[in-house]
């Protein structure tokens, strides 16, 4: 057997097991009585509720699982990918255009196997569990945004990647990192002001007792802000959040309008500074860096790979592209992606914890913050008792019961 195909199908079944051990795990932990921190505040049956809700959404992220690699499987296997790249090449369309085309026909065909699983988590458990609030017109709009937003910006990124392998030689993978990385800090920048404002509404939060407190307690940790916007999260779901985006003059602090409605000025005050903590504490600048430094390193690694033979054999392709080897690269790469997002992901909970402090230290009132953290698990029906094992595959913060231990322990 080809040993790219043996690596890669390695990769994938020991993903698949190593995640339904954590999910077992993470099951098996489920009790019926409720963490102390949590009395009074969850009751029995909502409790109930979120246990549930943990074994439906288990049940389903299995299916999906099991679901999507069979049909990887059958389209690899049944050469799917050179009876692809056959018909695609019958147009004469030239290495650009023709992988363009190679490439969107594959990803829309990803995007419509995964439609009707996007469509039953919406409609059908999020709705069971009461979080559903998506019309079927914002659905369907969404995915329309959606469809024309890949195809505004991912055309002219892949297109370049494309001509870089195809006509820059050994220099291909410095010049497309370069390109790359100009690419995404622009879309990042116009991101807030550009990007978002299509799929939701954002409306300054109006003057009043809470704006004050944000903008002084802002003020008291010299962190420029001339805005707070108020999101329409409940355009879509009930379940609230909070975050900071963009750079430069195009930053903003969002609030969910489902936030606002459940937490007291004080909780808000201590939600926002945990944001700003990461702002504080260079942790947006760092996952940035982070994430150029990674691009980098897979761009490398590609220029390697690119034409390698075993690579396109592994996929029954008697041809090589730089197109078809982008994809195929992409398999190949996520074992490593795979230990890369462990290594990001513990980077992370690391920095939540560094976020918390400073939400705390800055406004003084621990109680607020370990408020907000109780009501806001309660409200999205979060898992209080995960498993270690399931927290260090999945999670990107920690557990709520130990980042309470963590604040009351200053
Ligand atoms: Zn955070």
């Amino acid at each position: 057997m080809n040993i790219i195909a043996f690596i890669i199908l390695i990769a994938l079944a020991f993903e698949l097991v190593l995640n339904g051990i954590a999910d077992y795990l993470n099951l098996d932990m489920l009790k019926d009585d409720l963490p102390r921190d949590f009395e009074g505040i969850y009751d029995p049956e909502r409790y109930r509720k979120s246990q549930d809700y943990l074994k439906v959404n288990t049940r389903f992220g299995w299916i999906t699982a099991v679901f999507n690699l069979v049909v990887l499987l059958l389209f690899w296997f049944g050469k799917g990918f050179p009876l692809l790249d056959d018909w695609v090449r019958s147009f004469n369309f030239g290495p650009i255009i023709g992988g363009l085309t190679y490439a969107a026909i594959l990803m829309l065909v990803k995007a419509l196997v995964s439609l009707p699983f996007s469509i039953y988590h919406t409609f059908v458990i999020e709705e069971r569990f009461g979080f559903n609030q998506t019309a079927w017109s914002t659905f369907l709009l969404d995915l329309l945004k959606g469809l024309g937003l890949a195809i505004l910006l991912g055309t002219p990124l892949l297109a370049g990647i494309l001509a870089f392998f195809e006509y820059a030689g050994s220099n291909a993978w410095w010049f497309c990192w370069i390109a790359v990385t100009l690419y995404m800090l622009g879309v990042q920048f116009i991101a807030p002001t550009w990007i978002m404002p299509l799929f939701n509404k954002f409306t300054p939060l109006e003057v009043g007792e809470l704006k004050s407190a944000i903008l002084s307690y802002a003020d008291s940790i010299k962190f420029p802000i001339e805005n707070v916007y108020v999101m329409d999260g409940s355009k879509r779901s009930s379940k609230s959040n909070a975050f900071f985006t963009g750079f430069g003059a195009h930053r903003r602090i969002v609030l969910f309008d489902t936030l606002i409605k459940q937490h007291t000025t004080g909780e808000l005050v201590a939600i926002l500074a945990h944001e700003m903590g990461h702002y504080k504490k260079k942790h947006i600048i760092q996952s940035l860096v982070i994430g150029i430094l990674q691009m980098g390193f897979m761009l490398f690694l590609l220029s390697f790979f690119i034409s390698y033979q075993g690579l396109f054999d592994a996929f029954y392709m008697p041809r090589t592209s730089v197109y078809a080897g982008l994809i195929f690269f992409a398999m190949l790469f996520l074992p490593l992606g795979f230990f890369i997002g462990l290594i990001m992901q513990s980077l992370s909970r690391r920095n939540e914890t560094e976020a918390d402090r400073f939400a705390v230290q800055t406004t003084r009132d621990a109680q607020s913050m370990v408020d907000a953290l109780k009501k806001l698990s309660v409200h999205n029906l979060s898992n209080l008792l995960p498993h270690p094992f399931y927290v260090f595959l999945n999670y990107s913060h920690p557990p709520v019961l130990q980042r309470i231990k963590t604040i009351l322990a200053g």
